[in-house]
């Protein structure tokens, strides 16, 4: 009986030290996890830090280049295209969606989408009928014509002995990044040769006062670089039907407005 009660003390004792060690176990994993946890939260915290430092450089460079270089936002993800096909949206941020269907033909000595075509030719009609020549210098480009203009960019700068990375930076300021461009919707024209003096001819003054009546608009408009991130083009005029390129006109919008306004006002009519 002595035996017994005194082999129960015993396993009650040896109980106990396994309870109290599993306790101090339980004690140094917790000061762990803590630690851990802490450890964790100051990585999280520097590698914001580190995020926020540098999303400041991209902010001052592109301050710096007058906001003309390209941002990897994720704005396609919230981005819905205008349910109409003469407001599709193609820019730096936004490629051409794979659904798009361009009806491209050779005219006017260029390619373009068939359905310009004869809002084109009244343009060109009109405007010679006031002594202004208008011709299509650039129309459709293709995906491939595009990389190819976009690599033959990157080679230029980079003969310059600058970085790769900065020479696809400085050609990504002077053409568009392959998929970019809106010369793959073939709704876009580049006029009379892309002369860096279009703006002050005759021609660029008669497009000003009439070429929202054929629905084209002046695409990169001087006081709109900030919102299109491209450089003004006095020669690009983009299609986009007359009733939009008038509105666009009256409300002072570039593309990338109207369509956002656009957006806004279909959703709200529904
Ligand atoms: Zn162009």
């Amino acid at each position: 009986m002595y035996q017994e009660k005194h082999r129960f003390k015993k396993t009650l004792s040896a109980l106990a030290v396994i309870f109290v060690e599993l306790a101090l176990m339980a004690a140094t994993t917790a000061v762990f996890v803590v630690a851990f946890e802490r450890v964790d939260a100051m990585r999280l915290a520097a590698a914001a830090a580190a995020k926020s430092s540098s999303s400041e450089v991209i902010t001052q460079e592109k301050l710096d280049d007058g906001g003309f270089s390209s941002s990897s936002s994720g704005a396609t993800q919230e981005f819905k295209q205008p349910d109409d096909w003469r407001l599709v949206l193609v820019n730096l941020d936004h490629e051409l969606p794979q659904t798009y269907k361009a009806n491209i033909v050779h005219k006017f000595n260029v390619d373009i989408d068939s359905r310009i075509a004869d809002s084109y030719q009244q343009m060109r009609d009109a405007a010679l009928k006031d002594n202004i020549k208008l011709w299509i210098s650039s129309g459709y480009r293709s995906y491939e014509k595009q990389r190819q203009l976009f690599s033959e960019e990157i080679q230029a700068f980079y003969k310059n002995g600058i970085s790769r990375e900065e020479a696809v930076s400085k050609a990504a300021r002077s053409v568009a990044r392959p998929g970019c461009s809106e010369h793959i919707t073939g709704l876009a024209v580049d006029l009379n040769g892309v002369l860096e003096n279009f703006g002050d001819t005759k021609e660029f003054t008669w497009l000003q006062q009439h070429a929202q009546d054929y629905g084209f608009v002046l695409r990169y408009p001087k006081d709109k670089q900030h919102t299109t991130k491209i450089k003004f083009e006095p020669w690009h005029y983009r299609y986009v039907g007359v009733e939009h390129a008038k509105k666009m006109k009256a409300l002072n919008m570039c593309l990338e407005e109207y369509v956002d306004y656009y957006n806004k006002n279909q959703a709200a009519s529904h």
